[in-house]
């Protein structure tokens, strides 16, 4: 199995014995020709989605089967008198007394827990740290949420509110306070000051203290991918009209450099928007060491990936070392490409059937309507048809993993021309409703084809061999 979504950028890897394809100078070229290496943008981990939200379900269990447990004599010491119960505004949960039932003391700790909650989000939204930081309980928590604080608001997430998604549950005691779990959502949006923000998921605790609850504990929001960016690294951004191209201080100048490039293909992108706009497109220039830290780091041999930063958003990861100017335009159009298309979705077919609906719809921004005889992957394309590597068999376009360089790139070729194929004999937009059906509502082509397109889908796949064939000259 290929790397899901691998894409090698046109050319890399002429294959032998031809002419190399006709790209601009330098462009997709490895930084040492002596050693070249396979350059590809990866589209990765879609299937998280789907598993957030099974790990998310369980934490609405617990909490009912503990409340009741929870011994009377739990009911801590804590001088909870010095904060009045009245800053409740309405129904005020009495402060706990030893003694009191456990639903006395779960009010209170609810209560004061989504107390703090609401004010780090005022807090977060004025611009204000030690507001921000104020119910943190140790130095080291407090820089791990001062460098989130300082991420965030450098890549203009606006809006953020910090909820509680589930809880309080779990209550224990530690050192002689109670300490309860919640389950915090993060949201927001970028830039602007109003949108549909989408939530990531956060593990806390907070444990009762002389100063009331204070925050011990923020999890990684919930990924089985690895950190978001801005939970690790402290970020600065270039900020666009379309994108944000982020990176650590180290790259601040090459985020400012990339973000000409990156709102050219972000402009390319929104016209192949299939639900949801994004806010902007968020780009994160990786570093040597941030590449491999960053949602659980990727493949050595890729270039970039875009990748589900949450249940509507896909963000995109560039690894700075190894893209110049030129290239980074083509891999970002191509992965905001998939942003575009597929964010949003629970999309876990892309190593399936539609593999090459996925990727060539990817390389369709990527070219946006230049001449099809132009397009950069023609010579490997033209080379598998010619070895009858491909006669037609879209859904088993997939390559294998260890498939010669040439052979995956040109795997990227027929999806392309397939594509574009569709959009040349039936319609651009056609095209891109036939997508939206099969790639974000996991309809078959077999169904949507007659619909959409009026033909059998045997028929297409037919009459778009035959036009990739003429196309390549095969
Ligand atoms: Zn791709």
């Amino acid at each position: 199995m290929p790397p899901p979504g691998a894409m090698p950028p046109p050319g890399a890897m002429p294959p032998p014995a031809m002419p190399p394809p006709a790209m601009p100078p330098g462009v997709g070229l490895p930084p040492d020709p002596a050693a070249p290496k396979p350059k590809r943008g990866l589209l990765v981990g879609l299937v998280i989605i789907l598993v957030l939200v099974l790990v998310a379900v369980p934490a609405f269990l617990v909490f009912g089967g503990r409340d009741g447990d929870e011994p009377a004599t739990a009911a801590t010491a804590a001088p909870t008198a010095t904060t009045p119960a009245t800053r409740e505004a309405a129904g005020p949960a009495a402060s706990p007394k030893p003694g009191d039932p456990p639903h006395v003391k779960f009010g209170w700790a609810k209560a004061r827990i989504y107390e703090s909650l609401a004010d780090m989000s005022k807090a977060f939204r004025a611009g204000d740290l030690n507001g921000f930081l104020a119910p943190v309980a140790d130095k080291k928590l407090r820089a791990e949420l001062e460098r989130r604080f300082r991420s965030l608001r450098a890549i203009k997430a606006t809006a953020l509110e910090l909820t509680a998604d589930s809880g309080p549950f779990d209550d224990k005691l530690v050192g002689g306070y109670s300490e309860w779990g919640v389950t915090v959502a993060i949201k927001h949006c970028f830039v602007v000051a109003r949108c549909e923000p989408d939530k990531m998921l956060v593990d806390t605790a907070w444990r009762d203290s002389k100063d009331g609850y204070r925050l011990v504990k923020f999890s990684l929001v919930r990924d089985v991918r690895g950190p978001q960016p801005w939970e690790v690294s402290t970020l600065t951004a270039a900020v666009g009209t379309r994108a944000i191209v982020a990176a650590p201080k180290a790259l601040q100048g090459r985020a400012r450099a990339f973000l000409p490039a990156a709102e050219r293909a972000a402009k390319i992108a929104d016209r192949y928007v299939l639900g949801r706009k994004p806010d902007r497109y968020l780009i994160y220039l990786a570093g040597p060491s941030d590449w491999k830290k960053w949602f659980g780091g990727t493949e050595d041999w890729a270039i970039g990936f875009a990748v589900p930063a949450s249940a509507e958003r896909s963000d995109i990861v560039l690894r700075a070392a190894e893209i110049d100017g030129g290239y980074a335009e083509s891999i970002m159009k191509h992965e905001m490409g998939h942003v575009a298309t597929l964010a949003g979705r629970d999309y876990r077919d892309y190593n399936g059937e539609n593999w090459w609906l996925t990727e060539g719809i990817a390389e369709y921004v990527e070219w946006d309507g230049r001449p099809v005889s132009a397009y950069d992957r023609k010579l490997t394309t033209r080379r598998l048809v010619r070895a009858n590597l491909f006669t037609g068999n879209l859904e088993k376009l997939v390559p294998e993993n260890d498939a010669p360089e040439w052979q995956i790139d040109a795997a990227y070729g027929v999806g392309y021309y397939t594509t574009r194929c569709i959009a040349d004999q039936y319609g651009h937009e056609k095209l891109m409703r036939f997508a939206d059906q099969v790639l974000r509502n996991g309809r078959p082509s077999e169904a949507e084809s007659p619909t959409i397109l009026g033909r059998d889908w045997k028929d297409v796949s037919k009459r778009c061999l035959a036009y990739t064939k003429q196309k390549v000259g095969a």
